[in-house]
């Protein structure tokens, strides 16, 4: 066993409000902290640290818990710049270039699968997120499906079966019969590599009948729910993940007050995605309705190629803040214990004795300058299950 001090923390955010300042935020100043092996062993002012093995001194920065992005689309091939192009100068987003991503997918190798996987989630690491949620989706063939959820596991375990992203054009005439391939051979041969079932339910991509098809056959399956819902418009998205008690139900862009209500009164978490509304040009969810009615809210960034080609949560912060109404001490409560609650991990998220030594140190004296400075290169370090990665 080998442990490390990381001591003279200017501010300490914990996410445990039985430390600190007693906020949620659970914030300490002049603290110091230790890790051992893979979790954090000891936590308290610095003045009163114990011996360890090793020391970091980081010079008063801002330590905060590592982000949990719980809203990926990470394994693909290829890219849509033109189609963001053609958004700026005014088409709408419809999700109809799905089907760009999935050809080119097909056609990648898994090396190159792997390889552009990994790129991408070093450059998420390098902005401070330490756990990731993969979902597959641009296969949409058995054999497609199952290689995109193998190499997602390769980088973590909440990956994610998501047969039901589009209806693919081989099955433009028959719907039905590739929700029976969805719900049988493909999430069959699926299942055992992901921990979670997710269905696009929206305008243009699969109705309620359809999406409560999908997800009973996964937790039959053994899947936990998650799900797609009112982006694009307003739609029967939350009021199904509600009903089905999923982790989480992202996007939330359209929302009425019975889906407030209804969210509020169960324990499926508000995922808010800025960077899809950011890159389609779309409104924002109103994030404050939903934090004064109760409802717990996550921060992700949704990184896929079409509507979202971010990696970066310090953005979605800075975005949560300026154009959501959320306070930075809020939208950075969301990056993590948020990110955490919808994905239903208790080890993560926060910074307290026995969580996962995920421990990001901001080149920055308060957790503030996330959205202050926003496209600053903000992380300074970062631990991720106590295992330091080098500075960018
Ligand atoms: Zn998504």
């Amino acid at each position: 066993m080998t442990s490390t001090l990381i001591t003279n923390i200017g501010e300490l955010v914990t996410n445990d409000p039985a430390m600190g300042d007693g906020s949620f935020l659970g914030v300490a100043h002049d603290a110091a902290l230790v890790i051992e092996d893979e979790h954090v062993a000891w936590i308290g002012p610095a003045s009163k640290a114990p011996p360890t093995d090793a020391r970091e001194d980081i010079g008063g920065r801002a330590v905060v818990p590592g982000f949990v992005d719980s809203h990926t689309h990470l394994v693909f091939a290829g890219e849509r710049s033109a189609e963001f192009a053609a958004r700026m100068a005014g088409e709408r987003y419809t999700g109809g270039g799905i089907m760009t991503t999935v050809t080119a997918t097909r056609a990648a190798s898994d090396t190159a699968l792997r390889v552009h996987t990994a790129h991408l989630a070093a450059e998420m690491l390098a902005s401070g997120t330490t756990t990731i949620e993969i979902k597959s989706g641009y296969g949409l063939t058995v054999a497609d499906e199952l290689r995109l959820l193998r190499i997602a596991g390769e980088f973590t375990p909440e990956t994610t079966f998501m047969g039901a992203h589009v209806v693919p054009l081989e099955f433009a005439n028959d719907r039905d019969g590739y929700l029976d391939l969805v719900c049988g051979e493909m999430l069959a041969t699926c299942s055992p590599y992901a921990r979670w079932i997710d269905v696009f339910c929206d305008t243009g991509a699969f109705s309620a009948e359809e999406t409560r098809r999908v997800l009973a056959a996964g937790i039959e399956a053994g899947l936990l729910p998650r799900l797609h819902g009112n982006q694009i418009q307003h739609g029967p998205g939350v009021q199904i993940a509600v009903e089905f008690g999923a982790a989480s139900v992202d996007h939330c862009t359209h929302l009425d007050d019975s889906d407030i209500e209804a969210l509020a009164a169960s324990d499926t978490v508000a995922t808010l995605l800025p960077g899809a509304d950011f890159s389609t040009r779309s409104p924002y969810p109103d994030a404050r309705r939903l934090l004064d009615a109760g409802v717990t809210v996550a921060l992700a960034t949704d990184c896929n190629p079409g509507s979202s080609f971010v990696t970066s949560i310090p953005l979605c912060i800075a975005l949560a803040v300026r154009e959501m109404q959320m306070t930075p001490a809020e939208a950075l409560h969301a990056a993590t214990a948020g990110g955490a609650a919808a994905l239903r991990r208790e080890g993560i998220g926060h910074l307290s004795v026995g969580a996962r030594a995920d421990i990001v140190v901001l080149e920055a004296t308060t957790f503030v300058h996330l959205a202050y400075r926003p496209a600053a290169p903000i992380v300074a370090r970062a631990w991720r299950g106590g295992a330091t990665s080098p500075p960018q």
